[in-house]
């Protein structure tokens, strides 16, 4: 395979010249001065004229107008197509000369001699137009030179870099995007101070360039220079996946050969992490994230070189990482706020809510519990979530028997990392105190595969919140796969069927037959039962018909803001 001349100055040169005009422009222009150029030596010697209007116009005088438009290509000629335009103008005008001398000298044609006049100083006018330009391009051009390059190691800087995978995009050529963090730079930096720490920059950028424009190896390579100690390494033309981890060693060793500055040796190793376009994605946004969601993943895990290639697990850990900084200031902001989703007997009668966690993002776009509540769980926030919730429901319910003196049923979800918490029970036992809260009316809400893991430790617990005379509720039943001695052990009040039973029900007779029978169960235990996720009237109907006791689902309220929670209390008649 033949490289493409790769030399990362000369890229960098082409990527920071200005764009020229397009060669039609340029056909377009010198056919027009043709013409016009034809039209003016015409019109010039046309005897006669034409009327416009009442007057006569002379057919000559419409030769100035021609030459005007003539010179005004000649001009774009120049500005647009600078040294060729410039050379071309200049030719098209000298041509003309003989032909005009040998009118004015020769045939004695006196006709000629403005025109001879003002080719002479279109000549001139284009000349400096030309030569001053050009001065001002220069100027441009080092100025665009100095936007793309990195000021203490000279190398190209992420504009460029964004400027050659654009152009690599275009001409729809796969590249890799290397992101690439050197270990423990700061170290340098903070021991033997900045310059020393630029000199080493210099060095491995210095190291780095000229691997690259050395063309020994099997692709074809730009570096460039992010931001401090970060660089990245462009790699295209690469007949397999071989090739790129092999280029990558290369820069890996180029980086790891002992660095001497004042006498001071340097080891240095960095950590390299990379993704495919058009592989890993088509966006070259994405490009960037994905390397450096492999870079950080890859800086993780211990010390030394290492290289990484972008897999979507990576960005899950990215993703949780985010979340999580996102619940820590939520929480501490106190962002952590609360929707109602009503729930009904099967008459629909207003039994109750089940208070819901919301959290939004930084653009006001909400986050689902979905998202942030099995993160809240394994990062041990959701303790502090859940107890939010719980005060923000308690309060809720102190406010509309207040207001209204109704005394609907709360539901709260509690995880089981909570319910094992020491103060788990007095924490709850303070708010409810606060608010003056009866316990009966707040219904704990646990998941039944929780239930199942945990069963022995949450058993204790369990009772003491019966002992205290809240209810219990077993949620999204039926996903887990709890053994009816389970249940008939756990003292529980309600049994919540899960949505993806009842979404099934009205599709086959069995589905409909399954759910009639965990209602039967339940009602055998002396538990309640609750459908969750109910949607249309049919389903309504059906529960009805098989007896079943509370429903909740967007077909009579989906979760709402608590305002809008307290008006629907407030509607019921005592
Ligand atoms: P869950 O406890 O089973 O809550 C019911 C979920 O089903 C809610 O989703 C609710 O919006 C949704 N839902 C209810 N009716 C319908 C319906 O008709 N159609 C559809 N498509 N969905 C319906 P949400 O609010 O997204 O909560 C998801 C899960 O997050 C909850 O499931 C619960 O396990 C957890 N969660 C929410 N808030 C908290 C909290 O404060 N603490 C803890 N530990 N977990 C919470
Ligand atoms: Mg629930
Ligand atoms: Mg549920």
């Amino acid at each position: 395979m033949v490289k493409r001349n790769s030399n990362i100055d000369k890229t960098l040169k082409n990527l920071s010249l200005n764009k020229e005009a397009p060669k039609s422009a340029f056909i377009l222009l010198v056919l027009l001065y043709t013409i016009t150029s034809f039209l003016t030596t015409r019109t010039s010697v046309m005897q006669g004229s034409m009327a416009i209007g009442d007057q006569m116009i002379r057919y000559n005088s419409f030769a100035g107008v021609f030459s005007m438009l003539g010179y005004i290509c000649i001009i774009c000629l120049v500005m647009l197509f600078r040294r060729v335009g410039y050379i071309v103008s200049m030719a098209a005008i000298i041509l003309q000369f003989p032909l005009m001398i040998f009118n004015i000298f020769v045939r004695g044609n006196l006709h000629s001699l403005p025109g001879l006049f003002s080719s002479v100083l279109i000549i001139g006018a284009i000349s400096i137009i030309h030569f001053n330009y050009k001065k001002v391009l220069n100027y441009q051009q080092s100025i665009r030179e100095q936007a793309v390059t990195d000021r203490i190691t000279g190398l190209p800087n992420r504009f460029a870099c964004n400027e050659l995978l654009t152009d690599l995009q275009r001409r729809g050529e796969p590249f890799v995007l290397v992101s690439v963090d050197l270990n423990d730079f700061k170290s340098i930096n903070d021991t033997m101070g900045h310059d020393t720490g630029d000199q080493v920059l210099k060095e491995v950028a210095r190291r780095w360039k000229d691997l690259a424009n050395s063309l020994s190896t099997e692709t074809v390579d730009f570096v460039a220079r992010n931001s401090g100690d970060e660089f990245m390494l462009v790699i295209s033309e690469f007949e397999s996946k071989d090739a790129i981890e092999k280029t990558i060693d290369a820069y890996r060793a180029a980086l790891e050969k002992k660095i001497t500055i004042d006498d001071c040796d340097y080891y240095l190793t960095a950590c390299f992490g990379y993704s495919l376009f058009p592989e890993d994605s088509d966006v070259i946004e994405n490009i960037y994230l994905f390397s450096d969601a492999a870079l950080h993943e890859v800086k993780k895990t211990g010390s030394g070189s290492r290289v990484m290639r972008f897999a979507p697990d990576v960005l899950n850990t990215e993703r949780s990482l985010e979340i999580e900084r996102k619940i820590r200031s939520a929480l501490s902001s106190d962002k952590i706020f609360f929707h109602l989703q009503p729930q009904y007997d099967i008459n629909h009668n207003l039994r109750g809510f089940e208070a819901l966690a919301r959290m939004k993002d930084d653009d006001g776009s909400m986050i689902s519990p979905a998202d942030f509540i099995p993160i809240a769980e394994k990062t041990g926030l959701v303790d502090r979530i859940d107890m939010r919730v719980f005060e923000l429901a308690v309060e809720f319910l102190a406010k509309v028997s207040k207001e209204t003196e109704n005394d609907v049923m709360m539901s709260v979800n509690v995880s089981v990392r909570h319910l094992m918490k020491n103060n788990f029970i007095n924490d709850i036992k303070q708010v409810l105190k606060y608010h003056e809260i009866s316990p009966e009316r707040i219904e704990i809400e646990i998941t039944e595969s929780i239930m199942i893991d945990s069963a022995e430790k949450a058993l204790q617990r369990i009772n003491e919140i019966k002992a205290m005379g809240m209810k219990v509720a077993i949620d999204d039943f039926g996903t887990g796969y709890s053994s009816l001695s389970y249940l008939n052990n756990f003292p529980s009040d309600l049994l919540k069927i899960d949505k993806a039973f009842i979404d099934q029900m009205s599709l086959s007779e069995s589905s409909k037959q399954y759910v009639a029978m965990i209602i039967s169960i339940g009602h055998i235990l002396h538990l309640k039962v609750i459908s969750e996720g109910v949607e249309s009237a049919d389903q309504v109907d059906i529960l009805k018909n098989i007896g079943c006791d509370y429903i909740q689902g967007f077909v009579w309220g989906k979760p709402m803001p608590p305002e809008e929670a307290g008006k629907l209390v407030g509607s019921i008649k005592k």
